[in-house]
């Protein structure tokens, strides 16, 4: 164990010292707060400040940390206690990690086990344990290739909500791989600077679609009688993604996929007018000239919609005007990956497994307690059961690092 830790650190310590002018500088890097996890004490170091990266680096090759955060905020104090620290600001963050999007293969690389009652599962940690209501957990998760292309596709949506519904230039959007599970998203921009939480929590509010009402169906307030309202949708924002969803989707569905939306009946005068629902509806606005489907149906597919449409992030992250987020360049101490940033417009293409290698050179024995089937650095691994194998110094390090590996002997 210990022997299996110090190679950790080395292999840190070779990065900070050898590779720290691949870290790039955070803007107004004086007025932002830096926070380290210490590799040995396990401890958090708070409130530093620096003046210049070429200290921040050196800081880096000197302490070893394992992981390295900086505020969101920028303040006129970073050094002093958070109630002096004079805030001035902060940008605007998203983290979108698999830990919340319910994935269909969490089931099979996702464990927690309730530290208080031993209580087990498999899939998302809960909040609390079922069984004592306890709240700490032990975790095992993996940084798997389908959960991470499931955060990607919510990274996208949420994108394109910023640039198309908010106005913001590719140029103010920084998205990145976070280094473990999922990717971040920075802006950067004098209007958002500003902003306190509950302004920003509209902003989850509107990405999340919550607190979104779809009219249509019944008729509100006590009329008697009175007709039904008439679903429709116009041409921007939440309207337009729920028509562009809509058709998507029932260009898509089959009965399973209405069942799923909550529809009971009449399946088929949807099913079977498909195409002339598509061109009433989308060309023509028209959602009432279908036979047997309601406004309130309408509303149902538009509702299930919203959930496939909206985008998954960590809503907490986004509402905390003071924020630590991980440094981009550093390692992840759960992988001995990098946070890595890369240009918007290559979202769909980009691959965190290759990308964010850290360490290209060597090789390690390890023993392997169990491991899935992987990718790194474009070369496939595993799975491993209780072996011991020679692998690439990354691959080596990640498995150790998410306690799946021990260095062998
Ligand atoms: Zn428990
Ligand atoms: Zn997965």
């Amino acid at each position: 164990m210990v022997l299996s830790q110090d190679l950790v650190y080395e292999k840190f310590s070779e990065f900070y010292t050898n590779y720290s002018a691949d870290i790039p500088s955070p803007s107004s890097i004086r007025e932002r707060e830096f926070a380290f996890l210490l590799s040995k004490e396990r401890i958090m170091m708070r409130h530093r400040g620096f003046a210049n990266i070429s200290e921040l680096r050196l800081f880096l090759s000197e302490i070893v940390p394992s992981d390295v955060y900086y505020s969101c905020a920028y303040y006129e104090n970073p050094e002093a206690d958070m109630d002096k620290k004079g805030w001035l600001g902060a940008d605007l963050v998203f983290d979108i990690d698999a830990d919340h999007i319910p994935t269909s293969c969490n089931k099979t690389h996702d464990e927690w086990t309730c530290t208080k009652c031993g209580f087990s599962g498999k899939g998302i940690t809960p909040e609390t344990c079922p069984v004592c209501e306890g709240q700490k957990f032990d975790i095992k998760t993996w940084p798997c290739e389908l959960c991470l292309s499931s955060a990607k596709e919510e990274t996208a949506k949420l994108v394109d909500m910023l640039e198309n519904d908010f106005g913001f230039s590719e140029k103010e959007i920084h998205v990145f791989f976070s280094g473990h599970r999922g990717y971040h998203v920075h802006i950067e921009n004098e209007a958002i600077r500003t902003l306190d939480a509950m302004a920003r929590k509209e902003i989850v509010d509107y990405v999340s679609g919550i607190g979104l009402v779809i009219s249509g169906g019944e008729a509100e307030g006590k009329s008697k009688g009175k007709s039904s309202r008439p679903f429709s949708l116009h041409d921007f924002g939440w309207n337009k993604r729920l028509k562009l969803g809509m058709r998507d989707f029932l260009s898509k569905a089959t009965k399973e996929d209405l069942r799923n939306a909550g529809i009971r009946i009449n399946y088929d005068a949807i099913l079977q007018h498909k195409e002339a629902i598509l061109k009433s509806s989308m060309e023509e606005g028209r959602w009432d000239s279908v036979k047997g489907v309601s406004a309130k149906t309408w509303t149902k597919i538009a509702e299930h919609v919203k959930s496939l449409q909206s985008a998954k992030i960590d809503t907490v992250v986004t509402t905390d005007i003071h924020r630590l987020i991980r440094l981009a360049g550093t390692l992840h101490g759960k992988t001995g990956l990098r946070k890595v940033e890369f240009p918007v417009k290559n979202l769909k293409d980009f691959d965190p497994f290759k990308e964010a290698v850290a360490f290209k050179k060597g090789h390690v024995k390890v023993f392997v307690s169990d491991a899935p089937e992987f990718k790194l650095g474009g070369t496939a691994f595993g799975p491993y059961k209780s072996q011991t194998v020679e692998l690439p110094t990354a691959a080596a390090v990640l498995l150790i690092c998410k306690g799946r590996a021990e260095v062998a002997k």
